[in-house]
């Protein structure tokens, strides 16, 4: 069987230098490739150099609404020079009324214009969004948008906004972190989410997945727990299980999804 990850950082600081290890434990469990997403200028070159290391490596470059406070003035400028060297993904964008003590003021432009580049570039985008879906679907309404359609990372909007979000090109990716007992409202609304539109990601180092079905145990240096990229398989497994579907099927299905949107090898 083959994996696809549609969401992680695996240049995440908090790997210290053990992305060769990780993408080999992923290969050996089947992990085809992985979209690794940028989150600020100073993590592009490390996802551009992942990318160049490692065929797995999909590349992804954009602005999260958590860092935007770190932009230099000619930000947008080095973004394209990024999708010059590597055109295959923007990404993590967003929009962000949740965290705690963020600025809302900016988000929105910063946003917009990324959505902008990908339109023109015809490039895959993932959307990062939290407490914002009423405004994302007007904002995605009222712009141009990538017409190969873009991926909402672990979504947890609501699933009345399923239809609508689907019409402007929406894949609905789900997190492992959604396996957890609390979770089970958000994980109930991946039964509306059309097959066809479904695609699944880790999140790693992020999004930990119930202690139970942790296959892959990691850690930071300073002992904080960190959620392993080979576990995507868990991800899956715990998927296929929750909706009825056989994990063969489904995998398959994924693939197509996966390959649609973000091109692939
Ligand atoms: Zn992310």
């Amino acid at each position: 069987m083959k994996f696809y990850d549609a969401h992680n950082h695996l240049q995440d600081g908090r790997f210290a230098g053990r992305q060769s290890e990780l993408l080999a434990v992923c290969e050996k469990v089947g992990v085809v490739q992985m979209v690794v997403n940028g989150t600020c200028e100073s993590d592009w070159p490390q996802v551009l150099q992942l990318a160049r290391e490692n065929k797995m490596v999909l590349p992804s470059f954009g602005y999260h609404p958590w860092y935007l406070h770190e932009r230099t003035p000619d930000w947008l400028a080095n973004l394209e020079k990024f999708l010059d060297a590597a055109p295959s993904a923007v990404g993590e964008i967003g929009i962000d009324r949740w965290k705690p003590g963020l600025d809302f003021v900016g988000q929105e432009e910063v946003f917009l214009a990324q959505l902008q580049i990908a339109a023109e570039r015809n490039l895959p985008v993932s959307i990062h969004c939290l407490q914002a879906w009423g405004r994302l679907l007007e904002l995605l309404q009222q712009n141009p948008r990538p017409a190969r359609g873009f991926v909402l990372h672990s979504f947890g909007g609501p699933a009345e906004m399923i239809p609508a979000l689907a019409k402007f090109g929406a894949y609905f990716s789900f997190p492992g972190y959604f396996l957890h007992e609390r979770k089970l409202r958000q994980r109930e609304i991946f039964k509306q989410v059309p097959l066809d539109y479904l695609l699944l990601e880790t999140d790693a180092p992020d999004q930990h997945l119930p202690e139970d079905k942790n296959c892959f145990p990691l850690v930071s240096t300073a002992g904080k727990p960190l959620n392993h990229p080979a576990n995507l398989v868990a991800v899956y497994s715990g998927l296929a299980e929750f909706l009825g579907e056989k994990m063969e099927p489904l995998a398959a299905r994924v693939e197509e999804n996966f390959r649609r949107i973000f091109g692939g090898i």
